[in-house]
């Protein structure tokens, strides 16, 4: 899906694709369609799955979209509740970007920090306001601010509202609400306390529901080879036979590059289909039937092409190519370690996706436990940018081994070559047994 798929109003748009937003996240594509229709959500979803814009825009959009003329000014007419100063800042934020070009006002304001400046900026006016509970109650105390024309509440991170203590403060500004309103509750883990919380607040909602980031990748062994382009075919044969690999995804960037790769591996005596959005459906079928029967165990598959695949519980998934967008390699490597399964992804990395690369260990927090290949990466210049050219390529013939394995020729495809590190030994990384990360 694209997110220019969703029902959102061309400012908004337009701000998504200002911040390099392609597709959606899950929770953006299964929050945003019932926000804008004014449903009530239950979303278990923690920070960095893409939570704020899944509710930052839909309330812009229904701020925009409905707006009432009021007598005696501009009223609050949407409430964020977060448990600390630097969320508070972080989701301010975002509705500052996503509603730059809309008419609307948002402000932040949290404890610790002079209220004065704040007391102002409400005084002013505010459509959206963002808080944390301490300092709201203190203000409505003080009758800076009143919530009573409030439209559309979000309660975000309410498992550590209650960690931190903050319970007490959240129901006092739930009493402070008006009945008829819009309610939206986000929470990464549902305990008890929350969900009784949840039935007192919120009206017939929708349940989202996301892996949170890090629990996908916790449950994946992952490694990393740092290799020469050219060389990726001679490594990827030579893991795909390992006896360990029993069903593998391996995902390429383009459908050319999922073609070649099939191929590539045909030569090397290794069957694989390759799967992708130029393939007909049949085609596309009798691959996946394939696979699923046990015929061939390797499939190759773009993105898009793999989204729409009923696969699961996969040994193995490789990363051929790393993803454009950090949020893909977590959705790529949840198809293998499904339903308590252990599970093993390995990705391939070039000098040109470095880039990426450090993207997807900023967002999964860690970093990529690496292995060396008998091929390691040599070249440390990034291609320059290549014109469009509908012209094939030059094929670059493969790098030879580095020093450590230059004693040894450069091994046949298909057959099994023990890894040999140039640095201290390390396990082959096929085995799903005991170095779990
Ligand atoms: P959040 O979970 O809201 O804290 O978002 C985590 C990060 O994901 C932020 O840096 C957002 O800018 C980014 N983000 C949100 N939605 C998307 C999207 N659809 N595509 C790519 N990045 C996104």
């Amino acid at each position: 899906m694209d997110f220019q798929d969703l029902p959102l109003i061309p400012p908004l748009l337009d701000a998504a694709k200002a911040c390099g937003y392609t597709s959606p996240t899950p929770i953006q594509r299964q929050t945003i369609p019932p926000v804008l229709a004014g449903r009530d959500v239950l979303g278990c979803a923690q920070t960095g799955t893409g939570k704020t814009a899944a509710f930052a825009m839909p309330i812009l959009q229904r701020l925009h979209t409905q707006r009432k003329q009021r007598a005696g000014g501009r009223p609050i007419r949407a409430l964020v509740l977060t448990p600390t100063r630097e969320l508070a800042l972080q989701i301010h934020e975002s509705f500052e970007t996503y509603g730059k070009r809309l008419p609307l006002r948002a402000c932040v304001i949290f404890g610790g920090v002079g209220q004065q400046p704040q007391v102002e900026q409400l005084r002013r006016g505010v459509d959206i306001l963002v808080a944390t509970p301490g300092r709201l109650n203190d203000l409505i105390g003080q009758g800076h601010l009143s919530l009573d024309q409030l439209e559309i509440f979000v309660l975000d991170e309410a498992d550590r509202m209650l960690d931190m203590g903050f319970i007490h403060d959240v129901k006092r500004v739930i009493a402070q609400l008006p009945k008829k309103r819009q309610t939206l509750l986000f929470s990464a883990t549902m305990p008890a306390e929350v969900e009784s919380l949840a039935l007192g607040i919120l009206s017939s909602p929708v349940t989202v529901k996301v892996d949170p980031v890090g629990s996908t990748v916790d449950r994946i062994h992952q490694w990393l080879y740092l290799i020469d382009k050219q060389n990726k075919k001679l490594l990827l044969a030579q893991l795909l036979i390992q006896p360990e690999v029993e069903s593998a995804l391996v995902f390429t960037r383009t459908k050319h590059g999922a073609d070649r790769v099939a191929r590539d591996l045909a030569k090397a005596g290794i069957q694989a289909r390759a799967i992708h959005g130029d393939k007909s459906q049949g085609a596309r079928q009798r691959a996946l039937g394939d696979f699923k029967s046990g015929a061939v165990r390797v499939l190759v598959a773009t993105d898009i092409a793999a989204r729409g695949l009923d696969i699961a519980g996969l040994s193995h998934v490789f990363n051929y190519d790393l993803p454009n967008e950090p949020e893909s390699y977590v959705h790529r490597i949840g198809r293998t370690g499904r339903a308590g399964l252990d599970g093993t992804a390995v990705s391939f990395c070039c000098i040109d996706e470095m880039k990426e690369l450090r993207q997807i260990e900023k967002l999964t927090g860690r970093e990529i436990p690496r292995l060396e290949s008998p091929w390691p990466m040599q070249n440390q210049s990034p291609s320059p940018l290549k014109p469009v050219s509908k012209a094939a390529p030059a094929k670059a013939a493969p790098v030879r081994p580095s020093r450590a394995c230059a004693a040894r020729e450069a091994p046949k495809l298909a057959q099994p070559v023990p890894l040999s590190p140039a640095r201290p030994a390390r396990r082959v990384p096929l085995a799903t047994g005991n170095d779990r990360r």
